[in-house]
């Protein structure tokens, strides 16, 4: 289907305005979004329109109780200039996913495709050349009834903001396996990419950094024993050569980028293995020398390498990163497949519609 989506084109530009060799995370946005309104049960109002606060009732119920919902993506130019996405399908898919989760209505997926094609090639001046450098694109759902009460909405804001994100260079991160805290557990919202889950964790991540660590690597809810994931990025570990990442079971977010890793690792012949972590299987592999490499996963660093993982009062120093070979592989990988210098032999680069951009 082709939706009629109205444009309101800024009248200045702010692109002369950005220092595209200093670009901050998250504070700069470009002059479009694009914008929809739920309402008697359908999408309308779609509109690209100048990116500008948006007015909200002081009983909006997303402010109140929490219904939203997010997503993180990237788009980039190819060597050609062609601004591409990377698996734009799995973001709307999974948007759908916690949307059901929160009794949010489902954004259908062409709308979100064509919402996104037209969004980004009408910036696709504000994608950074620069290698490793980005448009982050944030979708992002949340409820408009005004009113107090515990309900489910009836309407509902959507809105794709980007962005420009400069090469990030994750500095390798200090990690606490927190036995106080948790994040998810099962039966709860941890699968789904809404506001909440982020704001439960700030004060257990104001805690670990105190003591000296960047983030938690959460463990399970009931007995503190199996590994979850970090802030915003999935784990993985590499034992004997084999790498070991924890199954996604309902408590852990399933990261697109945990994905694309577990299909290169295979394609690679790298045995994986999908499965319960247990922490003290950690400790002791750090122990016994066969923890050679851990590292993060998610759309914002790609890959975070980890050089030091405290549990149970130990600090436990990783290997030197620049041994860290298959963590390396796979952010070269994931990198060169987005920017087209690593041949795209799985599909997953999707180059944005000429016929709908302004380039
Ligand atoms: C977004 C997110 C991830 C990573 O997902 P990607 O799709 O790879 O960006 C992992 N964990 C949490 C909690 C997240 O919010």
């Amino acid at each position: 289907m082709n939706y009629k989506i109205e444009t309101t084109k800024v009248n200045k530009s702010r692109l002369s305005e950005i220092d595209f060799d200093n670009i901050p995370f998250g504070k700069l946005f470009s002059d479009h979004m694009f914008s929809a309104d739920y309402i008697d049960g359908e999408w309308t109002n779609l509109q690209i329109i100048p990116f500008a606060p948006i007015e909200l009732s002081p009983v909006n119920l997303a402010l109140h109780y929490g219904q939203s919902i997010f997503e993180g993506m990237k788009a980039s130019k190819m060597n050609d200039g062609t601004p591409a996405l990377l698996r734009p399908e799995l973001h709307v898919q999974r948007l759908n996913a916690s949307a059901d989760r929160m009794c949010m209505p489902n954004v259908p997926e062409d709308l979100f495709l064509q919402a996104l094609h037209e969004l980004v090639g009408m910036e696709s001046e504000w994608i950074p050349q620069k290698e490793g450098s980005a448009l982050y694109i944030r979708p992002v759902m949340f409820a408009m009834d005004a009113k107090l009460g515990v309900t489910v909405s009836d309407t509902y804001k959507f809105l794709i903001i980007t962005g420009p994100v400069g090469p990030y260079y994750p500095k390798p991160v200090k990690l606490l396996a927190d036995t106080q805290f948790i994040r998810a557990a099962h039966g709860g919202v941890g699968e789904a990419k809404t506001a909440g889950n982020y704001a439960a964790s700030l004060y257990p991540a104001k805690k670990a950094l105190e003591k000296g660590y960047d983030q938690i690597l959460w463990l399970d809810a009931k007995e503190f024993k199996y590994v979850q994931e970090v802030g915003t990025m999935n784990i993985f570990f590499v034992i004997d050569g084999k790498v070991v990442t924890p199954e996604t079971n309902g408590t852990i977010l399933k990261g697109i980028t945990r994905k694309m890793i577990l299909h290169i690792l295979k394609d690679q012949g790298i045995d994986v293995e999908e499965r319960l972590v247990d922490i003290h299987e950690i400790v002791e592999a750090h122990k016994n020398g066969s923890l050679t490499e851990v590292f993060g996963a998610g759309t914002a660093a790609v890959i975070s390498n980890v050089k030091l993982i405290s549990y149970d009062g130990m600090d436990m120093e990783m290997p030197s990163i620049e041994t860290h070979k298959i963590a390396h592989m796979l952010k070269d990988t994931i990198n060169g497949i987005r920017s087209g210098e690593v041949v795209d032999k799985f599909g997953w680069v999707v180059p944005v519609k000429k016929e709908t951009a302004n380039f």
